[in-house]
């Protein structure tokens, strides 16, 4: 008799519901070094260094210069759903990279998890976490803001550990969210270094002013992450339609390429993969490329944060406009009238 069968119901513990979440935002150890960059640049950092080891999975370490975690806070800063950026009363009213609270114990409940920080005027700090399992406070050496070091991710959830793909395909993620991120922080520097021997993710994007004309910072940047190619054939995209602000520089289509490799979206700051932005830019350019070709753009798309919902997913790739009709717009009008005065002639006018 099937009735005989029926389970209980029963409220997880926090080292499982942890597991659960982490399952979401931590995908790889790409997206790991996403949470742990955010929170550098939510923090005020002005330099980030990030290291790893073995494609990240066995060590991703992100050194910081920001404001630091007080002694205290820890603890806090590792439970699930506690945040110091919003507080809760207004979902939609978000101006930092983080806000669910999520990353740290989700990080620190798959893999083993040391966070050392100091702020000004106090004592330096340290906890660990592993497998959810947290450590007391200790007093620790550190000259102010924090480090933080995820070992032997994934070692706690065993299938998850089996579904990474190899060392390899991890570095290339890693160094593409540290370009995504650099591209969108000019007046930040970057350091990526594989601390496991391979010298080939290294990267080094240094911000020469910390304050300044953006499109110039942007520019410089735009050199050091994507090319002296892109930057010298990019057209400066300056607009704005009701509301929502659209900057950035846009590739003549002589600059295209075989994929989507370059295309760099923001909403408000933030690295996004959307359909609607995408299908945007490839509309603008349909005139001025071939059937194959990828247009490259660099586009930061600024309104007021109640327009477009971010917590869609909770890795926040992905954004929901209340109006798309408007960023859709305004994305097609900016960069066919850019394309159009730079003189470059539809490609259906081109021989090939
Ligand atoms: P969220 O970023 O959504 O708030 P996290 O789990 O990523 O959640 O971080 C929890 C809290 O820990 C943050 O709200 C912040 O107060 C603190 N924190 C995390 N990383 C840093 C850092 N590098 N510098 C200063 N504070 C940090
Ligand atoms: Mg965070």
């Amino acid at each position: 008799h099937i009735g005989d069968k029926r389970p209980v119901i029963r409220q997880l513990d926090d080292a499982a519901i942890n597991r659960i979440a982490a399952g979401e935002v931590v995908e790889r150890p790409a997206s790991a070094v996403k949470e742990l960059i955010e929170n550098a640049l939510d923090a005020g950092a002005r330099r980030i260094d990030v290291s790893y080891a073995d494609g990240g999975k066995t060590l991703i370490r992100v050194v910081d210069d920001g404001y630091g975690i007080a002694a205290d806070d820890l603890p806090l800063a590792l439970s699930r759903h506690a945040t110091s950026k919003i507080d809760g009363s207004d979902l939609l009213n978000i101006h930092t990279f983080g806000f669910r609270g999520e990353a740290l114990p989700s990080l620190g409940a798959v893999g083993r998890l040391t966070i050392t920080s100091r702020v000004v005027g106090e004592a330096g700090a340290m906890i660990r976490v592993a497998g959810g399992k947290m450590e007391p406070v200790k007093p620790a050496a550190i000259n102010g803001g924090t480090v933080v070091e995820l070992r032997d991710l994934f070692y706690a959830t065993p299938a998850r550990l089996k579904f990474l793909r190899t060392d390899r395909a991890e570095v290339q993620a890693i160094g593409d969210v540290v370009k995504r991120l650099a591209m969108a922080e000019p007046f930040v520097s970057f350091t990526l270094r594989d601390v496991s021997g391979g010298g080939e993710g290294r990267l080094t994007f240094r911000a020469d002013a910390q304050t300044g004309d953006l499109f110039d910072a942007l520019h410089g940047r735009l050199r050091q992450v994507l090319g002296a190619e892109f930057a010298e054939n990019a057209l400066k995209i300056e607009a704005e339609r009701e509301g929502v602000a659209l900057t950035g520089y846009a590739a003549l289509p002589t600059f295209s390429r075989g994929s989507a490799v370059m295309q760099y979206l923001y909403v408000n700051g933030r690295p996004v993969r959307d359909k609607l932005l995408v299908g945007a830019l490839r509309g603008a350019y349909f005139d001025f490329l071939s059937r194959g070709r990828h247009p490259a753009a660099v586009l930061f798309l600024e309104c007021d944060p109640h327009r477009v919902d971010v917590n869609v997913h909770p890795a926040k790739s992905e954004v929901r406009f209340r109006d798309p009709g408007t960023a859709r717009g305004l994305i097609v009008s900016a960069l066919r009238h850019a394309l159009a005065d730079s003189g470059h002639r539809a490609s259906t006018t081109v021989a090939g």
